[in-house]
């Protein structure tokens, strides 16, 4: 156990390491070295990545791979990914090219609504708070002229205001629910700036009004804040052909394969167990790509998984259909995300991200990334429903293994071709491992 520390934040980058090194690891100078090593040459950059966040101290690196040959909205996009698990870019590149020959994928915005809200206590006649509200509505959206003014000028900006009353859930408690259009931005720092001159504007009209009491002025405001769950900011992206174009799969025919491919999906959507585990796969394309553009995907995480629970029960992001001897699979997703704003014009890779993109829209990305997300569970569902999942990724996966074991690049190339047709699993790994080194696996396996 080391000692608290006062001030931290206040020390220098070597100063924070040094402290690292000297209270957590003993004095090992091989941490110093290690830290080090991840930090970038060029001094100008590694500022700006020290600066993004406190308390930097290195880098972290993830992978940035690319996934080809998604047509969207016919045109055709080479997806950038930042993801640390090994199989998820060659499951999105396999489904891409899958659907490049069937017409690719389709995308429609839905809608691109933001949603923030003043949480308040007032404590006295509902009644007479409406009507305020109702004849001081426009003064609250005037209120935020200044801060909106240029989102204005885009075609964006507060677009309503609504008075929630929620006292029958808690007592005393209203919501200003506030709707906002954020053009090419995702808008979270806009939208809570706004929100808190609209809840200063309250307080004082409320406290200038006679219609209220003394007590009645007494309002809490609790907090002002945008909302993560944005229903309204919605993208749908959809693939389809005829249930012939599905092609033989792993021995199954293409019609046996539409209908198991339309079961798993049921599956995942009535069963929550099921649902968790296949919207984590979406979220495996989603997410690298929002991290790769520099959006935050905390944020699509969370707006996600409400949606997927909208009915009262955690359900599948993704739906199928196979009707008329047609196969239909889609997704419609919430993804509130910028190309503005955020790291998006700082990080030189997200900026790279941007620019192999084609620089776009707001709302085109939301469909390259509701693209990602069906790619990637159609790719899971498929080997899911035909060899199982684990043939593809250990084949993935067999690299970290041989990493772990610290092979070497001749033995690496060894066990790619060894492993070509055979099923990789860790213990078959190591036991091959061993008996190319001559090494005994029952010791070996126990270290
Ligand atoms: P931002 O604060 O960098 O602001 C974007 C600004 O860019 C806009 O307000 C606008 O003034 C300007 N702009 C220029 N051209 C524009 C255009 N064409 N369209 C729209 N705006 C344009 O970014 P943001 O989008 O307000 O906020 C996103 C950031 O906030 C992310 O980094 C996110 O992680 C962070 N954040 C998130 C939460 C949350 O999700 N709960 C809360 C706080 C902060």
């Amino acid at each position: 156990m080391h000692t608290p520390i006062k001030g931290f934040s206040k020390l220098t980058q070597k100063g924070k390491t040094e402290w690292i090194v000297d209270e957590i690891f003993n004095g090992d100078q091989s941490i110093v070295d290690l830290l080090e090593s991840y930090l970038h040459p060029d001094e100008s950059i590694q500022k700006l990545h020290n600066e993004f966040i406190e308390n930097t101290i290195t880098n972290y690196y993830l992978p940035l791979g690319v996934a080809p040959n998604f047509l969207i909205n016919d045109t055709l996009y080479t997806i950038p990914m930042a993801i640390e698990e090994s199989s998820v870019v060659a499951a999105a590149a396999k489904a891409a090219q899958f659907w490049l020959k069937r017409g690719g994928f389709k995308t429609t915005i839905l809608g691109t609504e933001k949603i923030g809200h003043v949480h308040f206590i007032f404590s006295g006649e509902s009644k007479k708070l409406e009507s305020f509200f109702a004849e001081n509505k426009k003064t609250l959206i005037n209120s935020t002229d200044d801060i909106t003014a240029n989102m204005r000028a885009r075609g964006g900006g507060i677009t309503d205001i609504r008075l929630v009353n929620k006292t029958q859930d808690l007592e005393d408690y209203y919501q200003l629910d506030v709707r906002f259009q954020t053009c090419d931005s995702m808008g979270a720092n806009f939208i809570n700036s706004c929100l808190e001159r609209l809840a200063e504007t309250l307080t004082g009209l409320i406290d200038g009004d006679n219609r209220f009491t003394d007590s009645e002025k007494q309002v809490q405001i609790v907090m002002r804040i945008l909302s993560n769950y944005t229903p309204n900011c919605l993208v749908r992206a959809e693939v389809s052909c005829p249930i012939s174009e599905l092609s033989e799969e792993e021995g199954v025919s293409a019609k046996e394969f539409a209908e198991k491919f339309y079961r798993a999906v049921r599956i995942a959507e009535i069963e929550p167990y099921r649902a968790t585990t296949h919207n984590k796969g979406i979220f495996n394309g989603i997410d690298a790509v929002v991290l790769a553009t520099g959006n935050d995907f905390r944020a699509v995480e969370a707006a996600g998984h409400t949606h997927a629970s909208r009915n009262g029960k955690y359900e599948s992001l993704t739906h199928c259909s196979v009707e008329n001897d047609t196969f239909r699979f889609w997704i419609e997703i919430p993804l509130s995300v910028g190309v503005v704003g955020g790291l998006t014009a700082l990080h030189p890779m997200v900026k790279f991200a941007h620019k192999m993109l084609g620089n776009p829209s707001a709302e085109q990305l939301m469909g390259i990334i509701a693209a990602s997300g069906l790619a990637q569970n159609f790719a899971a569902l498929r080997a899911l429903v035909t060899s199982g999942i684990q043939k593809g990724h250990m084949k993935m996966h067999l690299l970290n293994i041989l990493n772990q074991l610290e092979a070497t690049d001749e033995e690496k190339q060894a066990f790619v071709e060894y492993f070509k047709d055979k099923t990789v699993s860790h213990n078959a790994v190591v036991r091959k491992f061993c008996e190319m080194r001559g090494i005994q696996y029952e010791s070996f396996a126990k270290k």
